[in-house]
């Protein structure tokens, strides 16, 4: 058998049940890894939430930073319990396997700070939804992992807790803001984990570390006890190496939640692994043509090309189509979402959750110096953004025209799907960039997002698969998109393709 943190999910859920390795074993292995590789601060590894957080520190070559916080007592506790559900027999689906948790999800047994420092010291009297039905599906958490602040970001320079660095290449950025759950998996420290996609934060992340990641339909997963950041496009969804991995995440992910998220859509989650293995004889496969325009660099062109035409060689059909408005979905989702967060994050005042600064004279400098000392610059920019173009005067020039033009989007996306079955493009213009190339400038992180944005502002399902390498030797993805509710469609076609290609089962130097 290979190392205990080379194999996928389904491989150790097969170990798991047959009892060839038992789940303390294997908890004991990936938190091992974790605390070797993971932790990139000296708070890392504790129980306790950081009150302090250090600046960014250069990581080793042997640590990621993915990891924030860790609690083994509570991962062994787990793990034994699920040892002694499989001697009886009453092993669940996911019995005894790891999983780490954005740490953007509340959580009981740890620290949840959304990256950020406004929540040090927070800690959560209740499970988010997501992670509450994988821990009833017998995962065994092993902590949570570093995001962006607030989910903010593309590089994952901007949590206060410190970068994420590629296990590719530890001088490049993870991609962000799910950057500690592509990380991680990438480097074998868990089998999976979980992520949130606003405009791109679990196939951008995930492309960029050489992993598998979906964003299911908006709806799909419960938002409940994921810290908002902007509602209306926040959604939830599993990062493995395999298409076949995220689907039997997915499974037990999604579902409605309708008492608790207005917003959960009330159809059942399915079985995403009995969809694996369809024959693609006659799909269509539509290309944007925008998704394919100058900008994009030579090295990803060449690789998605190449994962078309194996898709091609599996039956597959490519349709030209049109998404005229891709450029459009980034001013439109850079006024909606800091629009979104500037009413989300007001709830961050030093009263009821986390950190207060000290020394204020009365309640109005309270606020002012705890969200001014608490949050961090780029959320500070959002915030201001966010109230600019939902204050009077300005509302209807910026907020509502970025809705009617959302609208436009969704519709077509809705033209394109008249002419193919899927929509398939690169996740992100370059692989990885060097961490600090664009951390002083924001506009070139967001426009990064632009092929990620679109489905996002739409709703749709995305998913993001490993198809090559790039410059310096990064990983390259390709990014399919579905219609709504057609995350089965998307997980066959990327577990096709898996069946075809070696990119998902190649591992980094450093995650040996
Ligand atoms: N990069 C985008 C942003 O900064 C998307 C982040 C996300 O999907 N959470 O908002």
């Amino acid at each position: 058998m290979s190392a205990i943190h080379e194999l996928s999910v389904k491989a150790l859920q097969q170990a798991l049940q047959t009892q060839q390795l038992s789940a303390r074993q294997v908890t004991e292995h990936f938190l091992a890894r974790a605390r070797n590789h993971g932790a990139s601060l000296a708070h890392l590894a504790s129980d306790m939430a950081p009150q302090s957080p250090s600046p960014s520190t250069p990581g080793s070559k042997a640590s990621c930073g993915a990891f924030l916080s860790m609690n083994e007592a509570h991962s062994l506790k787990a793990a034994d319990e699920s040892d002694r559900r499989i001697q009886a027999g009453q092993a669940r689906a996911l019995e005894g396997v790891p999983i780490a948790h954005k740490d953007i999800f509340v959580t009981q047994d740890f620290p949840t700070t959304a990256g950020s420092k406004i929540l040090a010291g927070y800690r959560s009297p209740f499970n988010a939804t997501v992670v509450s039905r994988l821990q009833s599906a017998g995962m065994v958490s092993l902590g949570k992992l570093n995001c962006d602040e607030f989910a903010m970001g593309s590089a994952n320079e901007n949590s206060a807790f410190g970068v994420v660095h590629n296990p590719w290449d530890h001088t490049r950025i993870a991609g962000g803001s799910s950057g500690g759950s592509a990380a991680a998996v990438a480097m074998g420290l868990t089998p999976a984990a979980t992520g949130t996609d606003t405009g791109g934060s679990i196939r951008q992340p995930a492309a960029f570390c050489g992993i598998t990641g979906i964003k299911p339909t908006y709806g799909r997963a419960s938002r409940y006890g994921m810290i908002a950041y902007a509602s209306s496009l926040d959604q939830a969804g599993p990062m493995a190496r395999s298409a076949e991995d995220c689907a039997s995440l997915l499974s037990v992910l999604c579902g409605p939640d309708i008492e608790r998220d207005s917003t959960s859509l009330d159809i059942p989650s399915a079985d995403f692994t009995l969809g694996l293995n369809q024959d693609l004889q006659g799909l269509r496969i539509g290309l944007p043509k925008e998704f394919f325009a100058k900008g994009l660099s030579d090295d990803v062109r060449d690789s998605v090309r190449a994962a078309l035409d194996a898709l091609v060689r599996l039956g597959a059909q490519l349709v030209d189509i049109e998404l005229p408005k891709t450029e459009l979905s980034i001013p439109v989702y850079y006024v909606l979402a800091p629009a979104e967060a500037s009413s989300n994050l007001s709830r961050f005042d030093g009263v009821k959750f986390g950190f207060r600064a000290q020394g204020y004279k009365d309640l109005d400098e309270m606020y002012l110096k705890t969200r001014s000392e608490g949050f961090g610059a780029e959320v500070q920019r959002r915030i201001m953004v966010g109230a600019y173009v939902l204050s009077h005067g300005y509302y209807d020039a910026y907020y509502v025209q970025a809705q009617k033009i959302r609208r436009m989007i969704s519709d077509d996306f809705q033209r394109a799907f008249s002419q193919c079955d899927v929509i398939a493009g690169p996740v992100a213009p370059t692989v990885a960039w060097k961490l600090g190339e664009k951390s002083s400038d924001p506009l070139s992180n967001y426009l990064a997002d632009i092929f990620t944005l679109p489905a996002s502002l739409a709703g749709l399902p995305g998913m993001s698969v490993p198809c090559g390498f790039g410059e310096g030797h990064m990983p390259v993805g390709l990014q399919l998109i579905g219609n709504y509710l057609k995350e089965s469609q998307l997980l066959n076609v990327a577990h096709r393709y898996q069946g075809v290609s070696d990119w998902h089962t190649q591992l980094p130097g450093s995650a040996a």
